[in-house]
């Protein structure tokens, strides 16, 4: 076990850099920014060992190169996509060796959102990028809703207490989406609470977890009764399994 923390850098106007530091390094994952990551290093007196990517898109991606013009570091980041400064290209099964941090994480490979999209995990915490988001999930720019599925379903097999740093603050807004497609899930209405309490307190939602998520997170609901026949209701064609209540799920929140 290391003694790590995971500190939320702010982006943009809702994205999460996860910063994994001790006493004295930080590894940090999805910059799309440069100047948080700087300020944060500096206030904090850390020297930064790494970057994790996991995947293109600019929000996540669009900081790295000045990052790396001030640290000579290795840039971790999906095999199968395009992204400029990957010294490391990685595919599940792979590992990833943090040194200084004392830690090493998994990689899954995660497709859907992007199509060469991945996720890192250690026994306690998922950085899963764009892919799953509290109460929510990303949308399917680049793969197909049974591709997307799959994926969704992998992170689900992870242990319930497996913490989860989604790289959006999407939560409240996500809430809303869930509460339309589930309107008596008690826990869902006591989460939106909770959600409420930390947002005006101008705390991250995050991090959630995957035992969290299973009581109140539409996407990962498909076998629930209420919200397989929400699906039905509100889809034009028949849906005969969970492949189908979960495309029909992400169908009706992409126009919600
Ligand atoms: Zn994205
Ligand atoms: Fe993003």
């Amino acid at each position: 076990m290391n003694n790590t923390q995971v500190y939320p850098v702010k982006a943009f106007q809702d994205n999460y850099i996860w910063t994994i530091h001790n006493e004295t390094h930080a590894v940090i994952v999805d910059p799309g920014e440069s100047q948080p990551v700087f300020d944060f290093l500096k206030s904090r007196e850390l020297s930064l060992s790494a970057i994790l990517v996991t995947h293109h898109h600019p929000d996540h991606i669009g900081g790295i190169h000045d990052i790396v013009d001030r640290h000579d570091i290795p840039v971790y980041g999906p095999k199968t996509e395009t992204i400029p400064a990957i010294t490391h290209k990685l595919v599940e099964g792979d590992s990833v060796s943090l040194d200084a941090l004392d830690m090493t994480l998994k990689v899954l490979d995660i497709p859907g959102h992007t199509a060469g999209h991945i996720a890192y995990i250690d026994n306690q915490r998922l950085f899963c990028g764009d892919t799953l988001f509290s109460c929510g999930c990303g949308r399917i720019f680049e793969g197909s809703p049974p591709q997307m599925f799959r994926s969704i379903k992998k992170l689900t097999e992870l242990s319930d207490s497996t913490e989860i740093y989604c790289t959006h603050e999407y939560t409240l807004s996500n809430i809303k989406f869930a509460r339309t497609v589930e309107p008596d899930n008690q826990d869902l209405a006591n989460y939106e609470k909770i959600v409420e309490q930390k947002l005006a307190n101008k705390q991250a939602s995050l991090p959630t977890s995957i035992g969290l998520e299973k009581s109140i997170n539409p996407f990962l609901r498909y076998n629930e009764p209420k919200v397989v026949q929400a699906a039905q209701t509100r889809s034009q064609t028949p849906i005969s399994n969970e492949i189908e209540v979960f495309a029909a799920i992400r169908a009706w929140k992409d126009n919600f």
